[in-house]
């Protein structure tokens, strides 16, 4: 079946992170789409993210924080540890100074608010098990073809397709690569006396002490735990190099106590103990040279289409939420979708190099080996806490352009 050409205007690939804010951007700005979702289920996959202030601000525009506080947890600080001792090496403040908050909260909770507002927006259309499997420029717009057989006629498509993105392959793009490390992914029940390293924090009492992500830091890998579910759980990220993960089902069972972190931190070590076997997810890299734009600009390449990189500074999906926003409202302003896509390329590129810089810093300064992470932990404890959240004002203090018609 073939529908009518230029229905929907703008097409969407993927129904992630990145596609659904997407289409709820335009939407706020008046413009029509269709999500186009490979997958016949919106599945509940993945774990816990850190949501910092710049992305949590285009959720705010979208009227959509009421929701995602409620399912997740409002962080003050990142707590850094050694992963040996658990002596704490810094603690760097991720509160705003406006007021928007920095939140640990599952993906399947974020997914779950955006996928509510979706549905409940009539410029939105939603369409299940519809793969993109071809692109063709043609006079006026674009063919895109679905795995199923049928072709749709749009102006513009926003690759929104993730980091193994079909439509980046469709114009030849070199794939994401292995970054040579793997983060294994669990929960844990959490703690009901609240608080405390990588606590819960909800409801927070006086005198509690404040909610935190922890970071324990070591030679070659790293744990990172924060709150999820309203507190209830914790989520639990340990990153190693790609081969030196448990190797078979009892080092998984074992969760980890035979592997390179049995002599950490008891805390970290209880921590594991109680988990539930981890997930792995080997991580992937864009190359930082992938145009954003494609096909004569009619087709634009969003979140980790555009940029996939390793979590170690936690932006991915704030990226691909600033992208949402950015190019929702450039195609609100420009007169053509071509020269919207070139002012978001041209907006994008400089912030997502420099996220991608961060990510290459953190993971050296992270893994360092002694002698060099004394250095490295004496530099952090001699910096004011105001210092270390200076550092980070370019990152975090970004906020969306204003989404109202
Ligand atoms: C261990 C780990 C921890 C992380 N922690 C954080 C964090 O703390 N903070 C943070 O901001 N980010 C974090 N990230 C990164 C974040 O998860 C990703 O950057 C984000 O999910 C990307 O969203 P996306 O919408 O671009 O892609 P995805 O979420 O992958 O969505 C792509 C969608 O496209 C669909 N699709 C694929 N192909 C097609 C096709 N051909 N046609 C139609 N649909 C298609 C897929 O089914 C999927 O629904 C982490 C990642 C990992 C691995």
């Amino acid at each position: 079946m073939t529908s009518p050409k230029m229905t929907p205007r703008i097409a969407i690939a993927g129904a992630g992170i990145a596609g659904l804010t997407a289409a709820l951007c335009l939407s706020r700005l008046g413009i029509a789409s269709s999500v186009l979702e490979r997958s016949e289920t919106l599945d509940e996959v993945g774990a816990g993210l850190q949501l910092s202030p710049n992305a949590l601000s285009v959720l705010d525009e979208l009227d959509l924080l009421p929701p995602l506080r409620a399912a997740g947890v409002a962080a003050d600080l990142v707590e850094l540890r050694s992963g040996r001792s658990g002596r704490t090496i810094a603690e760097v403040p991720v509160r705003s100074k406006d007021g928007t908050p920095y939140l640990s909260i599952h993906r399947a909770d974020l997914q779950a608010v955006l996928v509510a507002a979706v549905k409940s927006d009539p410029k939105i259309t939603l369409r299940l098990g519809a793969e993109v499997a071809t692109v063709a420029t043609v006079a006026g717009g674009l063919d895109i073809g679905l795995a199923a057989g049928e072709t749709i006629g749009a102006a513009l498509l926003v690759g929104a397709d993730g980091v193994r993105s079909a439509v980046a392959r469709r114009f030849g793009l070199a794939p994401a690569q292995p970054t040579g490390t793997t983060a294994w992914r669990t929960t844990v029940a959490a703690d009901p006396k609240g608080p405390g390293p990588a606590g819960s924090g909800t409801g927070r009492e006086a005198g509690t002490p404040p909610a935190r992500i922890t970071a324990w830091l070591g030679p070659r890998r790293h744990a990172v735990a924060y709150p999820v579910r309203a507190g209830t759980l914790r989520n639990l990220v340990l990153v190693t190099r790609s081969g030196d993960g448990p190797k078979d089902a009892a080092a998984l069972l074992g969760g980890f106590a035979l592997g390179g972190f049995a002599h950490w931190d008891p805390r970290l070590v209880r921590l594991i103990g109680a988990a539930a076997p981890p997930t792995p997810w080997p991580l992937f890299s864009a190359p930082a040279a992938r145009p954003f734009v494609l096909g004569d600009g009619r087709v634009v390449l969003i979140g980790d289409a555009a940029h996939a990189m390793a979590p170690y500074a936690a932006q991915g999906a704030g990226m691909a939420i600033e992208d949402a926003a950015v190019l929702a409202a450039a195609l609100a302003t420009e007169a053509s979708p071509a020269a919207a896509a070139r002012r978001y390329e041209a907006a994008r590129r400089p912030r997502i190099d420099r996220v991608r810089r961060r990510v290459g810093f953190h993971r050296l300064v992270y893994h360092l080996p002694p002698p060099f992470s004394l250095g490295r932990n004496a530099v952090l404890g001699l910096r004011p806490a105001e210092a270390l959240r200076a550092d980070l004002a370019w990152l975090y203090d970004w906020r969306s352009p204003k989404l109202r018609p």
